[in-house]
This record gives C-alpha cells, structure tokens and sequence, in this order.
C-alpha cells in the first residue's frame, strides 16, 4: 500500500501536443481514485506516466514519499490493468495469473498460495484450469485482475478495464472491483469515461478536460457543487440543462434570472434566486449568464403555481421514471426527469416550478465559473 504524489506534473509528446497540464493530486494510502473525462482529455497518459510507461515532462510522481520519475516500470511495484486483457492464450487460468511470480522466481508453494487466495477473491477457483478462451468476458476481466492481485503491489492502476464488456455485465463488474479494493485496501488509480463509473467507484473523483484537472472531490461533493460548467454536465444523468439568460436585482432587493439570447431578444421566463445568492452574483448583473437546472429540479405542478410552461418534443419512459425533453417558449431544450408520466405525448404542455436546490449559475462559455458555489 502507498501515498501517491503528483506534483506539477505535466506531458507534452514528442509532436509538441501538451496531453497533460501541471497536474496535481495527493492520494491517500488506501484510497480509491478514479480520473474520469472524455476521451483524449488526458487521462490515460497520467496513469501511463504513474505506471513509468510514459516520460513525464515536468514535475515529479512520488510513491511513499520517493520521487519516482526515473524509476522503471518494474522497479515501481505498481500493477496495471488495461482494457485488453492481455492474457495469454495457451496458459490455463492458474498459469496467467501465477505468471509474473514465476518471472520473479517465488516459490512453489508462495505461487500456489497467492493464485488460490486471488482465485477465491475473484470467484475464479472452478475455471483454474480452463484456457481464457473459454471464460466469459466477466471471467477473463477477472483474471486479468488476479494477474495484478497476486503480485500484491503498492498500487493498482487501471485503464478502462470494463470497456469491452456489455452493460450490464460492466455494472455487475463495478461493484465487484470496488468491494474488492475495499477488502485488499490497495491505493487504487481508476480511468474511465464513464461518469457513472466514476461516481459509483471512486473515494474521490478527478474530472479532467483537454489536459487539466477541472476539479476533485467525492463525488456527492462534485455532482452538488460543480467548479464549473463543464463538470456540471459531465456528471450526472441525464445531464444538466443549460439555459441562457441575466440576472438582474428586484424591488424587493432579491436576485431574478430571465432565460435571455442576446442583444435584441425578448426576456423569457424568471425565476427568482435564493437570497443567499444576492453577494455572489452582485458583480455579474445585467450580464449574459447561464443558469444551470439538473433535469431533477424541473418538478411538474399545477398551471396557477408553474414558473415555466414547456412544451413536450420527446418522451423517454424509463420504467418507474420519465424524461422529457421540451422547449420553453423562447426555444431553449430542457430535460424534465419526472417519476410519472409515461404516457405523455409530444406537443402536451408541461407546467413546471424550478427547484432552486437543483440550480447553479454559470459564468459564459465552456469551462465558465460556478458564480453559486456553495462554500
Ligand atoms: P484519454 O485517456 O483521456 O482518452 P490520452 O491520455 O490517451 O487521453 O490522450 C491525451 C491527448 O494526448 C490526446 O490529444 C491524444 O491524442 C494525445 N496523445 C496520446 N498519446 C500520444 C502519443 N503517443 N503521441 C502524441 N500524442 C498523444
């Protein structure tokens, strides 16, 4: 087990492309990290550079306190596991993972101890002998850990490693790797894109976007409390809903937002802002901003008490909940999350209040600040 430590750490690959940009995490002895972001944003070359597989250009990686940099990938005693399996087809399972003891010269009786004991953790006794060709998809994935389990390494780094399994079998497998680290208590380095992964796995969460860390935190911390608006639609489901607009203050010396496209476009609707919000967006009134509202917050209500009238375009029942996406009368697309009606159709009209709980104010643009964060 280990603290892993990465200090300004940076990439730029031999074309002059800068993957990565001053990046810096402590990670705790034990904990479970996952980097998650779309693809090329940089998250597999800071693993690959953990890992000793890629040079690191700037900064330092240390392990236990010990810069690592120069170290080679052998001599790091961290475990990866990729995507691709990379297991060896003519060994049985107890040879694919016993391999890398065996490379290292461990004893019969240690080999045996250490596959058996990772066979049983993984639930892989009864297809010891078998070939990977004849596993499930679940299974190979599964040796493919004992591969890493065995070598009882400082740290485990794994890149994408339910890629190539189907859905469901990915979110059986999830849960399987997380208790599993949460027994073995291995420092664990986690990269996926998938944002529901990442929130159902990782102790903390490190959202990256073209090269740089947009934010880390647990993910009840990050999906609550975005640092930006690119985080806040990265994570959660379905994703947030945008909507342009200013802010302006009241009679009564509150905060409004009015959905708003620009010079020459007529207000939309308004909604009022929690009070608390007054000091945090004083500097910003009358300037274009967007309000962000996670499809949550858009409870249905009685016409006489809705803030917005929505239009239905498309109707997406999910069994005991329903999206729906539907425009407001200015033409800004929203998506309701509602725990009821399945049978609406498109073109029904759809009178909703705003829960301000749900909602957070953005400064423009892709990476704009959150102006609302709670402390
Ligand atoms: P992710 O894992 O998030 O999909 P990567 O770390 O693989 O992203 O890639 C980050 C960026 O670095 C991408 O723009 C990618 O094209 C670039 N990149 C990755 N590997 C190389 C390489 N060997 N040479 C040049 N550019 C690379």
């Amino acid at each position: 087990m280990a603290r892993v430590e990465l200090k300004n750490v940076q990439k730029t690959y031999a074309d002059g492309s800068k993957a990565v940009h001053d990046f810096n995490l402590e990670i705790a002895d034990g904990e479970f990290i996952v980097l998650v972001g779309p693809s090329g944003c940089g998250k597999s070359t800071t693993l690959r550079m953990v890992a000793g597989l890629e040079e690191v250009t700037g900064g330092s990686i240390a392990i236990d306190g010990r810069e690592v940099n120069n170290l080679h990938p052998k001599d790091r005693d961290i475990a990866m596991v990729f995507q691709n399996y990379a297991l060896y087809p003519h060994m049985s399972v107890y040879e694919n993972i016993a391999f890398s003891l065996r490379l290292r010269g461990a004893d019969r009786g240690e080999i045996d101890r250490r596959v058996r004991h990772a066979a049983e953790l993984l639930d892989l006794t009864k297809v010891l002998d078998k070939k990977p060709k004849g596993l499930s998809g679940g299974q190979r994935q599964r040796v493919a850990v004992g591969r890493a389990i065995v070598r009882e390494p400082k740290a485990f780094l794994f890149d994408e490693p339910l890629s190539n399994l189907d859905a469901r079998l990915r979110v059986t497998t999830r849960a399987e790797i997380k208790s599993l680290q949460m027994r073995l208590k291995t420092t664990t380095i986690y990269v996926t894109h998938d944002q529901e992964e990442a929130m159902t796995m990782g102790d903390r969460i490190v959202v990256m976007h073209r090269g740089i860390v947009q934010q880390a935190g647990t993910p009840m911390e990050i999906y609550a409390n975005p640092a930006n608006r690119f985080v806040a639609g990265f994570l959660g489901t379905p994703p947030m809903n945008f909507v342009p607009g200013l802010v302006t203050t009241d009679a009564a010396g509150g905060v409004t937002f009015t959905e708003h496209n620009g010079p020459g476009s007529a207000g939309g609707f308004t909604i009022p802002l929690p009070a608390a919000w007054k000091d945090k967006l004083v500097n910003h009134i009358n300037t274009p901003l967007v309000l962000g509202i996670r499809p949550q917050g858009l409870v249905e209500c009685e016409r006489s008490s809705a803030e917005l009238v929505l239009k239905t375009t498309l109707v997406e029942p999910l069994g005991h909940e329903t999206d729906i996406t539907a425009k407001s009368p200015m033409g800004s697309s929203l998506v309701a999350r509602l725990t009821s009606r399945p049978g609406m159709k498109a073109g029904e009209e759809l009178p909703v209040r705003i829960e301000p709980s749900a909602c957070h104010v953005f400064e423009p643009g892709e990476v704009g600040v959150n102006l609302t964060r709670r402390a």
